[in-house]
């Protein structure tokens, strides 16, 4: 499981998550919904170890994890698929996913989840020495994705999958998500703004506004909650 305990993050003095809290379980998704602003991203670059909380504790199958390094948080089976990407725009798909792997050393592993990520995408692999900036956002996305596999996780960190991909696209990212977490058991604490899609994918929710998480509950009460439908999903 993974814990995060009264999370507080600044940059440089404003104030950006205050007292933060959640709970996320492995085999499970957990989405984070709220408005542009709201600190949805900070939680997640916070629990990846790119920011370090002023104060809070943030804990996974039961040790600490805030304070350490990135590449140790990696290690210990926690994967941050960020918003944008990150892709190398000029090295191929094949190597941007081996990028996922640079911290393991057991070839046939790797070997292992290659075939897995093709499994998932099956068009990457048609086009694996392809450089990754001739395709389109979506099969960006794929890549990204199947990077965060390569380092064979216990948990992911989505941030925004679906951004700038076309409504039917993004309806199949989400969905390969949900399906990757059945499969593999692993855990997701899923950022997106599709919070329609994000809830009917999740077991559970969180909305954070202004730095707070101002509702917690099961994903299906969040999403028939009036005042959750008239602020965040359009309804
Ligand atoms: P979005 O949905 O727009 O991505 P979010 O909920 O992920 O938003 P964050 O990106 O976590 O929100 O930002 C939380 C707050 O911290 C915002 O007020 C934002 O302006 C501020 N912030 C984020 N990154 C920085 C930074 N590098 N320097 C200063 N302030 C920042």
């Amino acid at each position: 499981m993974l814990t995060v305990d009264s999370l507080t993050v600044d940059y440089s003095g404003i104030i950006a998550l205050d007292g933060v809290s959640l709970r996320a379980q492995e085999g499970a998704i957990t989405s984070l919904i709220g408005a542009n602003g709201a600190g949805k991203s900070t939680v997640l670059k916070s629990i990846s170890g790119l920011l370090s909380p002023r104060i809070g504790q943030i804990g996974f199958n039961g040790e600490t994890i805030s304070g350490l390094a990135p590449d140790e948080i990696v290690r210990r089976g926690i994967c941050h698929v960020p918003e944008g990407r990150g892709l190398f725009p000029y090295m191929s798909v094949l190597d941007n996913l081996l990028v996922g792997a640079h911290l393991r050393r057991d070839p046939a592993g790797i070997r292992d989840d290659l075939d897995k990520v093709f499994h998932y995408f099956p068009m990457l692999k048609d086009h694996r020495y392809r450089i990754a900036r001739n395709f389109s956002g979506g099969q960006q996305q794929m890549i990204a994705i199947g990077r965060g596999i390569m380092a064979r996780p216990r948990f992911y960190l989505f941030d925004e999958p679906s951004i700038g991909l076309a409504p039917l696209i993004v309806r199949d990212v989400l969905n390969t998500i949900a399906r990757m977490a059945r499969d593999e058991k692993c855990g997701v604490l899923l950022v997106e703004q599709n919070a329609n899609l994000a809830l009917d994918i999740s077991s559970d929710a969180y909305v954070m506004e202004l730095g707070h998480i101002i509702m917690a509950g099961d994903a299906k009460d969040l999403k028939s909650n009036e005042d959750v439908k008239k602020a965040y999903l359009g309804i």
